[in-house]
This record gives C-alpha cells, sequence and structure tokens, in this order.
C-alpha cells in the first residue's frame, strides 16, 4: 500500500522515476511533514551511483527538506500543525551513546538513521534493516520529533532547503576552528556547499579566498562577497598563494591533489575536507613542514543546525538557489556535474501534481 509519491532510482547509477514509496503513520512522537521544497546535494548523485558503496535500492534521495507540519502525534510538544519546519541529513540515532549525548548524533555510535539510504530502528535503538529510510525526493516525510528543526520565517523556504545540509556542513567547522575577525579563509570549489561556506565564513567575520578550479566564476564568487578569487588552474597559482590561509574548507566532489592545497596554509593552519571524492594520496611532508593539520567534519548535531538557522536568519543569509520541477532531476545532476549551477538545485514538491 504506497501512500506518498516520490522519485526513485531503482538501481545503481539508475535514471530517477516517479515511484510511490509507504511512509509509517505518525506514531506518538511523530511529525507529519508535507514537503515544500528539498535542496540536491552532491551526496544524491554519490549514493545514487554507489560511489561510496553499499547503497540501498530502490533509493530515493533527498535531505535538504523544508516544509508544513501536517499532523502530530499525541506526545508531540515541540511542535504543532502548521509550523514551516526542516529536516536534514538524519532521523534518527540511538540518543545513548557518547556521541549523541554530546549532541553530536550524526557520529552516532550505533550509526545514524540518515534520511535516505539508511534504516529505521528498533526500539532498543539498533537499526531496524527491514526498514530503508526515504528522502525528501517526496511529497511527504514522517519524522521523530527531535529530529525535526525549526525554520526561521525570515528565510525565504526555497532557500532555507540548503542550509540543512550545504549550511550545517560548513558552519560546523568554521565555528569549530573559531574563524572569525582577522582571518583568513579559502573556500574550495564553489558549488552548493563552497558558495555557503563564502556566506557564512563573511558573516563571522573572516576574509574569504574563493579557490575554483576554472577562471569562469571569478566575478560570481566576488558578488557573493568572498574578498579574493584564484584560479587554481592558472600557472603559479600554489606558488603565488603559499602560506596564506589560516583555515581552508574543501568542498570539492572530484579527486585533486591535497598535498598542493596543504601548502597554501600558514604555519598551524587546518585544512578541513568536506567533499568527499575517491581516496588520495597525502604526503606526510605536506604536514610536517609547518605543523599543519588536515582534518574532516561531516553534517552537525541537531542543536548545532538549529544554531545554525539562526545564525542564518540573523545574518540574513539564504542559498542561491534555482527552482526545479521534480521530473527535471535527471538534467540537473548532469548540470552539477558539469559544475553549471549557481549554486543549488532545489525541488519545488508542486510539481509533483505533474505526474
Ligand atoms: P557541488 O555543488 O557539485 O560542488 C562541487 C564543486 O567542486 C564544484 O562546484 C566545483 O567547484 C568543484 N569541482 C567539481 N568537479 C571538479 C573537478 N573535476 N575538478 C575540480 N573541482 C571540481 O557539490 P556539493 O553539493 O557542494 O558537495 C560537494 C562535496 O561535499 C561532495 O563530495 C558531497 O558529497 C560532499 N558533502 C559532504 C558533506 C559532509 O558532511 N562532509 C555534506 C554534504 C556534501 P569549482 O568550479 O569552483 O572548482
Ligand atoms: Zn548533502
Amino acid at each position: 500500500m504506497s501512500n506518498t509519491p516520490a522519485y526513485a532510482a531503482v538501481s545503481a547509477g539508475a535514471e530517477l522515476a516517479a515511484h510511490a514509496i509507504e511512509r509509517r503513520q505518525p506514531g506518538p512522537h511523530d511529525v507529519e511533514i508535507a514537503i515544500r521544497y528539498c535542496g540536491v546535494c552532491h551526496s544524491d548523485i554519490h549514493q545514487v551511483r554507489d560511489e561510496w558503496g553499499g547503497s540501498v535500492f530502490p533509493m530515493v534521495p533527498g535531505h535538504e527538506i523544508v516544509g508544513t507540519v501536517t499532523r502530530v502525534g499525541d506526545k508531540v510538544e515541540k511542535w504543532a500543525q502548521g509550523d514551516t519546519v526542516g529536516v536534514g541529513c538524519f532521523v534518527d540515532s540511538c540518543r545513548t551513546c557518547a556521541a549523541c549525548e554530546d549532541g553530536e548524533e550524526q557520529f552516532c555510535e550505533k550509526g545514524m538513521s540518515a534520511t535516505y539510504n539508511s534504516f529505521e530502528r528498533h526500539d532498543d535503538g539498533t537499526l531496524d534493516r527491514s526498514r530503508p529510510t526515504y528522502g525528501g525526493y517526496a511529497t511527504r516525510i514522517v519524522v521523530d520529533e527531535n529530529y525535526v528543526l525549526r525554520v526561521p520565517e525570515s528565510i525565504a523556504l526555497e532557500r532555507a532547503a540548503p542550509l540543512l545540509c550545504a549550511g550545517i556542513t560548513t558552519y560546523s567547522p568554521l565555528k569549530l576552528y573559531q574563524v572569525g575577525e582577522g582571518d583568513t579563509v579559502a573556500v574550495v570549489g564553489l558549488g552548493g556547499l563552497g558558495h555557503m561556506a563564502v556566506k557564512i565564513a563573511k558573516a563571522m567575520g573572516a576574509s574569504v579566498t574563493v579557490l575554483s578550479h576554472s577562471p569562469n566564476k571569478r566575478d560570481a564568487a566576488l558578488k557573493l562577497g568572498a574578498d579574493d578569487f584564484v584560479a587554481t588552474g592558472e600557472e603559479n597559482a600554489f606558488d603565488d598563494h603559499a602560506g596564506r590561509f589560516d583555515v581552508i574548507i574543501d568542498t570539492v566532489s572530484a579527486g585533486h591533489d591535497y598535498n598542493a592545497y596543504l601548502g597554501l596554509l600558514k604555519r598551524a593552519g587546518v585544512m578541513v575536507l568536506v567533499g568527499m571524492p575517491e581516496p588520495q594520496l597525502i604526503s606526510a611532508g605536506s604536514l610536517i613542514l609547518g605543523r599543519k593539520r588536515l582534518a574532516g567534519s561531516m553534517i552537525g548535531g541537531i542543536a548545532e543546525t538549529q544554531e545554525m538557522l539562526d545564525f542564518c536568519a540573523e545574518h540574513d543569509i539564504g542559498a542561491d538557489v534555482e527552482v526545479i520541477p521534480v521530473q527535471d532531476i535527471n538534467d540537473a545532476y548532469e548540470r552539477m556535474m558539469r559544475g553549471d549551477v549557481r549554486y543549488r538545485f532545489v525541488i519545488d514538491t508542486a510539481s509533483f501534481q505533474a505526474d
């Protein structure tokens, strides 16, 4: 008994197509959300194409979800019908491990229930492998009330959707490494994550340089608020800017030489990988000379995601989006692979009515 129109890939690399799914009836602690918009993240492409291994099919991607609460379970205290809410990259976790206790549910020791390509949980907190999760390329979703975010009214809804992944993924390391006035930050890759990193790092007070693989995005980067732009494909780019940055946020989805970028860090600077291409070789010398640090970061916990949404509202930050009907999703993936998006595709769920 399927009750929810969605778009799914039925096997690795398959085109997405209309595919009805079954959502559970809201339980006592659940919130049912009519999805209004869902952002399209490069992680959707990696997982649909099974580039990280272990993908579960059929797969309904989408983890940048905003919408309106339509029903709540009788024990729900935080939400009411009509609330404007968001759902990000996970919909549950064990709630008892050290990471969950620390509000870092994304690192749940029993494995978070990712919003899609993952599983719901048994009552004891373990993953229930008979119940896959399905994401936001759908008309509605049912989520435990503790994994729902409040979307500030001042951010246009379609511009808020990408904050649920691209926003928190860049906010979290910028905050952790205490980026602020006087810091020089480089953002590598000006896509969905990269453009959010520019806006957030600027709002934190840093001087921001975009490092892009071609010269094409120079004007756009400066218009977004970046202070400087470097086309990394140009001769001498890595020599000319050696030792310049306190923090580098690397959002690139394709393989590239991390050693070269580490050369752009100041002494004891930190480069944070958030983009997840195939494995790359790192030479110890790139870190040892200059006591440099290489780190990774993955989205953020629920409390920090709410903090990021409120920060964005306070600083008048939303994503720059191109709204598309869901029927255009395969074309949108191809355009993202070509870097032809400024800077996030967002699916308008009203378009499902056309199928
Ligand atoms: P996106 O919008 O497609 O942007 C990726 C950017 O990488 C492109 O705009 C491009 O920037 C650069 N790039 C792409 N192909 C390249 C190539 N062949 N050579 C050099 N540069 C290239 O992707 P996104 O949604 O921002 O996601 C970026 C990455 O972050 C993905 O790997 C995604 O899975 C990952 N991600 C991680 C997390 C996390 O929690 N860690 C969360 C979300 C996403 P330029 O044109 O400016 O060079
Ligand atoms: Zn994402």
